[in-house]
């Protein structure tokens, strides 16, 4: 297959800045610029748009994401030995990359970012989730983001895009799928990575809709879904019963039997219950 661009390979790159991976950052790289690139075509097409990098490391994704044309990658990383690698892709890249060091969850990245804004990332498993819970709940909607194209543990991956009736679904799927159009679309084994992880990984890809899918208060629906996943083993009149004292009316009301699960209850159903007890 064709280089993707000019600069030395990615083994080459970890070899010169010495760059061996630190357990303590999540750091398994991804050393094959053509899958990286690859992952890059997923986030959509990137030409006349920034796209938000966390924790590019040696930069393989980062590279896949300027091969396919992206406007400007700003990129955030917290290890201070990879900024000369990174700093010979923007010297390949003039004024296309912007690399700042520092921790990605301290970080405000948005006022050096001009819309339209995608965000692409092989995110440090210790804090993947935390972002992604933070992007999904701005203040307003829609978010900063068009799409986020994220790498996880395959089974974060598949609470993220969970449905009603599988173990895996949870706070995670409502949350990602109440404002989002969340979908799997790449599996990768632990080899596709050094040093390989224990467990497998999944790209997600997770598209901003325009408003929520069904009309509810965020902050209602959020507290439903703590107290009814923090139990979920329970019927919901035992686990949302300090929600409202006529818990069981209110959940006949839309639908749903007082004797059922949480893990039984779809999205739409878990709307329509924030929206009476708003
Ligand atoms: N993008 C590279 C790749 O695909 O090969 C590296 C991915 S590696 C899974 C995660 C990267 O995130 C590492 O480079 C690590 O140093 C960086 N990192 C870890 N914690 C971070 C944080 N809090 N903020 C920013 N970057 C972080």
């Amino acid at each position: 297959m064709a280089a993707i661009d000019d600069l030395p390979p990615l083994r080459e790159v970890i070899a010169t800045h010495d760059l061996s991976a630190r357990k303590a950052l999540g750091q398994n790289f991804l050393l094959d610029l053509n899958l990286t690139a690859k992952i890059a075509r997923q986030a959509g097409d990137l030409e006349g748009t920034d796209v938000l990098e966390i924790g590019p490391g040696p930069g393989g994704l980062t590279r896949g994401l300027l091969a396919e044309g992206a406007r400007h990658v700003l990129a955030v990383e917290k290890d201070p030995r990879c900024l000369p690698a990174l700093a010979e892709i923007a010297a390949r890249y003039p004024e296309r990359l912007t690399v700042i060091e520092g921790d990605a969850l301290q970080i405000d990245p948005l006022a050096h970012l001009t819309p339209p804004i995608r965000v692409a990332a092989n995110l440090p498993y210790n804090i993947g989730t935390e972002l992604l819970v933070r992007w999904l709940t701005p203040a307003t909607w829609p978010p900063f983001w068009e799409s986020l194209t994220l790498m996880f543990q395959r089974e974060v991956a598949q609470r993220i895009v969970a449905q009603p009736g599988s173990k895996a679904y949870g706070r995670l799927a409502l949350l990602a799928q109440w404002r989002s159009e969340a979908r799997i679309v790449m599996d990768l084994p632990p080899q596709a990575f050094t040093p390989p992880p224990k467990v497998s990984s999944a790209v997600v890809h997770l598209t901003a809709l325009p408003q929520p899918r069904y009309p509810a208060d965020a902050q209602v629906l959020q507290r439903i879904t703590a107290a009814a996943f923090n139990q979920r083993r329970k019927m919901l009149r035992a686990s949302l019963k300090g929600l409202a004292p006529d818990i069981e009316d209110r959940l006949i009301a839309v639908g749903i039997a007082p004797t059922d699960r949480a893990e039984q209850i779809p999205l739409e159903q878990f709307c329509a219950l924030a929206r009476v007890l708003a």
